[in-house]
């Protein structure tokens, strides 16, 4: 942009008789024209550094082969959601890589991919209320935002749940209602949701949960200890519940409400 300015400047600056007087003050004109641009620039450099290396995440990590995530909402979400918005301050350079990285109290944001792979296994519909448990970040219920009429999230750590709260009003996703509860309760309140996606690993499905998916509903899950985990797509129809292993991985445990005393 300072180089655009310049430009222009140069070119009102080489016409008419008083060369000389003129040329001195337009030159001044630029010098301080070109000093405010980068000040500007300056402010606004982490912008589109972040917003580059998000399209660069889209097509290296999600859209490459091997990786396959084609539904186009679901990239378009992953392409506009400020990830480095939802890490901490000093790990915000590495928002955009391909892992998950720790946001306190020994949690993690999880690795884009999976953000996207579940998300994308659930089938987002516009009109759908969808509930997620272990809201971390809330990243993953920002993106969810973008592509479903009402998100209800749960944490079962209250000082996550709240600066989530906090960082997801910040940033304007208004669709999302965040709980600091245990969500092997879910949230009767607000059932049955179109879709359940769960980002944290108990050992078994809680039925809770089953019983709070809508009829034809969606819930990715995963299952199991760190090591001998993998996610499954539930679909329900009527009292039949098709259950299909859909990917290995690595996702922190679902804790039991006693066990809530981590320090960060
Ligand atoms: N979806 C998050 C990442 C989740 S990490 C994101 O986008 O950043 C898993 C989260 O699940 C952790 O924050 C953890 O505290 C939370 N969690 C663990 N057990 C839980 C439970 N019983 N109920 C609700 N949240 C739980």
């Amino acid at each position: 942009m300072s180089d655009l300015g310049f430009k222009r400047c140069e070119a009102s600056s080489t016409n008419g008789l008083h060369v000389v007087r003129r040329a001195g003050t337009v030159l001044s004109l630029c010098l301080l024209q070109a000093v405010l641009l980068r000040i500007a620039n300056s402010q606004l450099t982490e912008a589109p550094d972040f917003a580059t290396a998000r399209l660069r995440m889209v097509e290296e990590q999600l859209t490459a082969p091997g990786r396959d995530i084609k539904n186009p909402r679901v990239l378009d979400a992953m392409a506009a959601v400020p990830r480095h918005e939802f890490v901490p301050a000093s790990l915000r350079e590495f928002a955009y890589l391909d892992e998950p990285l720790p946001i306190g109290f020994h949690q993690t944001i999880s690795q884009p991919f999976i953000v996207a792979f579940m998300t994308e296994q659930l089938d987002p519909k516009p009109t759908d209320r969808v509930l997620e448990i272990g809201t971390g970040s809330g990243y993953q219920a920002a993106v969810l935002s973008r592509l479903v009429a009402e998100v209800y999230t749960i944490e079962i750590l209250e000082p996550l749940a709240k600066r989530a709260e906090a960082d997801l009003k910040r940033l304007g996703f208004s669709n999302v209602k965040v709980l600091a509860g245990d969500g092997y309760k879910g949230w009767p309140e607000f059932a049955p949701f179109d879709s359940i996606i769960v980002t944290c690993a108990p050992d078994q499905i809680p039925q809770a949960l089953v019983d709070q998916l809508q009829d034809g509903g969606r819930m990715i899950i995963p299952v199991g200890t760190l090591g001998d985990q993998k996610l499954y797509l539930l679909r329900k129809h009527g009292k039949t519940i098709e259950k299909q292993a859909v990917l290995p991985v690595a996702f922190v445990p679902m804790k039991r409400e006693p066990e809530v005393q981590d320090k960060p």
